[in-house]
């Protein structure tokens, strides 16, 4: 018996996400009394995952393919979970996790449920808190099938550590065939990844022209955050579609999330609804944002940007 998690990586290093999943899974194996067993593809940075209690991991060389193949992968993951009797797989919610996901599931014979936020309540069944209704929303799960596999909504557990050794081990799992092949990734910037990043420092339509984002990009770079926006922003082509945050846009779950000049629809709420904590920038006292952020500054960004800017440099030097 065993719960087997999937740690995603980059270049070789597990993301964040993937150590959340093995901190997560660690914490599913300890309440059964089963070991952890970390599947990863291509790590070179493996040592972190020691850190996060990982008994053992299968760390699969896909001989060249350095890019997410979702058939192979499944396919790994599938085997080993097969291999070592898992009764719990967990992946992340990203766009990877959820794709991958509910194909291990099928592989298995398991239950899939996903945006899974914390521990389960009950184990036998198991029963499970998850959000609905892009996040304004919670419900218990419970599933009627001994195996499962869980998609974690980000930042939802965190990262807890739990220091160890773990024994890597490698294994080849072909697959019969393979109908798709990502030749190349081009990523719209070499900045962090909203989905990576701890703290995010997001824009809207009160910055008033793409000439400001200078106001937001200043910031961003004292505190090592990335940087995002609203809709209207990126519709009007002031930013790329890539940093347009919301129900539309990417999910954010920032441990910061700093608003700037964004009234706060329900919209854009729904896409930052998971991150920890949310500072409000704005000219309105009336603006919706406040009424979901922890700390709110009433003022014009064009004053108060530069001034915390100016303060946290100084702070952090
Ligand atoms: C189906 C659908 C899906 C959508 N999906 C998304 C989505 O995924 N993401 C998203 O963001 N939106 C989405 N929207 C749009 C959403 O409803 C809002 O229109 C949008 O979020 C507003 O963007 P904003 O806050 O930048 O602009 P505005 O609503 O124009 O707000 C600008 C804010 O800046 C403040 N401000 C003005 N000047 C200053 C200043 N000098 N200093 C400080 N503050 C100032 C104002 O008080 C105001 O609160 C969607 C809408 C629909 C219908």
């Amino acid at each position: 018996m065993a719960v087997v998690v999937y740690i995603e990586s980059e270049n070789g290093t597990p993301k964040k996400a993937g150590l959340e999943v093995a901190s997560y899974g660690r914490a599913l194996a300890d309440a059964h009394g089963v070991s952890l067993v970390a599947v990863g593809f291509n790590l070179t940075d493996h040592e972190r995952l020691n850190v996060f209690g990982v008994d053992k991991l299968y760390n699969i060389d896909t001989q060249g393919g350095v890019h997410f193949d979702v058939e192979r992968y499944s396919e790994a993951l599938a085997q080993v979970a097969t291999k070592v009797s898992a009764s719990l797989m967990v992946v992340s919610s990203s766009a990877d996790g959820r794709y991958i996901g509910p194909i291990v599931a099928i592989k298995t014979d398991a239950a899939y449920m996903s945006n899974v936020v914390g521990l389960p309540s009950q184990y036998g069944p198991l029963q499970v808190k998850r959000t609905c209704f892009t996040n304004k929303a919670f419900n218990e799960t419970q599933s009627t099938k001994e195996r499962v596999v869980l998609s974690l909504s980000s930042n939802s557990y965190g990262l807890h550590e739990k220091p160890g050794t773990a024994e890597v081990l490698s294994g080849d799992y072909p697959v019969s065939s393979n109908s798709l092949k990502v030749e190349s990734v081009e990523k719209a910037t070499d900045k962090v990844s909203i989905a990576d990043a701890d703290i995010v420092v997001s824009g809207g339509r009160g910055l008033k022209g793409p000439e400001n984002w200078h106001l937001i990009e200043d910031l961003a770079d004292v505190l090592g955050a990335a940087t995002a926006c609203s809709k209207p922003v990126s519709d009007m082509g002031w930013r790329s579609h890539s940093e347009h945050v919301g129900q539309t846009g990417k999910p954010v779950a920032s441990n910061l999330y700093i608003a700037i000049g964004v009234s706060g629809a329900i919209q854009h709420l729904a896409g930052i609804n998971a991150s920890k904590v949310k500072v409000v920038i704005n000219s309105d006292p009336e603006a919706p944002f406040f009424k979901a952020a922890d700390y709110g500054i009433v003022g014009d960004a064009f004053e108060v940007v530069p001034v915390l800017t100016e303060k946290l440099k100084a702070r952090m030097q």
